[in-house]
C-alpha cells in the first residue's frame, strides 16, 4: 500500500458532526494504551498523524482520517482506563454504539488487542455486537515485538481459541518493528467495495 496522503479531517462525538460520507470507512478500537494511534501512524506511514496518548484515556473522540483522497480510517476512542471520570467513561460507549451502528459508509472495524494480554468481557461483547450487526472485524494483537516468537504463536493460538476464531484471522503486528502492516491492508482490501486501497 503506498500512501501518497493521509490528513487529519476531523473529530466527532455525535452523528452531526462526522464527516459527509463520501469515503469507505474502517474504524479501530481498542483499550486504551494497546498501541492503537502507533498502528494507525504505522500503517499510514507518517510519524505521527495520530496522537500517541501519553496520558491514556485522553482522546476522547471519534477522529477522522482521509487516506489517498479514497478511504477513511477512524480512530475510536480507547476504553477501559481507569482515570477517566464515570461520567466519561458512560458516554463513550453510547458515542461509539452510535457511530457503529448508523455509519452507512462503515465496512469493517479492527479490533486491536496487545498479545500478552488474555481478552476479557469487554472484547467478548464487542465481537458479538459487531456480529449481531453484521459487521465484519478485523482482529489485530499487536506489540508481538515484546514477547518471544514461540510465545507468540502460543499466545496467538490461545486467544483465537478464546474468540472463537481461526488461528490465521488473527493479524500479528508491532508498531515498534513495523511488521503486519501488509496483512492489516490485505484485510482491509477485502471489505472494500471498490478500489479504495491501492495496491
Ligand atoms: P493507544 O492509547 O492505544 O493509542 O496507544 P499508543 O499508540 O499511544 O501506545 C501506548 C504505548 O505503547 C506507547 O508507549 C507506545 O510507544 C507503546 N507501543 C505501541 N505499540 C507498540 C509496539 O508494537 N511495540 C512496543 N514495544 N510498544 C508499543
Amino acid at each position: 500500500m503506498v500512501i501518497t496522503s493521509a490528513q487529519f479531517i476531523t473529530s466527532a462525538v455525535k452523528p452531526s458532526q462526522y464527516p459527509a460520507p463520501a469515503f469507505p470507512e474502517v474504524a479501530f478500537a481498542g483499550r486504551s494504551n494497546v498501541g492503537k494511534s502507533s498502528l494507525l501512524n504505522v500503517l499510514v506511514n507518517r510519524k505521527s498523524l495520530v496522537k500517541t496518548s501519553k496520558t491514556p484515556g485522553r482522546t476522547q473522540l471519534i477522529n477522522f482520517f482521509l487516506i489517498n483522497e479514497a478511504l477513511s480510517l477512524v480512530d475510536l476512542p480507547g476504553y477501559g482506563y481507569a482515570r477517566v471520570p464515570e461520567g466519561v467513561r458512560r458516554s463513550w460507549g453510547p458515542m461509539i454504539e452510535t457511530y457503529l451502528s448508523k455509519r452507512q459508509v462503515l465496512t469493517c472495524v479492527a479490533l486491536i488487542m496487545d498479545i500478552r494480554r488474555t481478552p476479557k468481557a469487554h472484547e467478548f461483547n464487542f465481537i458479538d455486537w459487531l456480529v449481531e450487526r453484521d459487521l465484519p472485524c478485523i482482529p489485530i494483537l499487536t506489540k508481538t515485538d515484546k514477547i518471544s516468537k514461540s510465545q507468540q504463536i502460543k499466545q496467538r493460538s490461545a486467544i483465537a481459541k478464546l474468540l472463537g476464531m481461526g488461528l490465521e484471522q488473527l493479524i500479528l503486528f508491532s508498531a515498534k518493528k513495523k511488521t503486519g502492516v501488509a496483512n492489516v491492508w490485505r484485510a482491509i482490501d477485502r471489505y472494500m467495495k471498490d478500489d479504495a486501497v491501492p495496491s
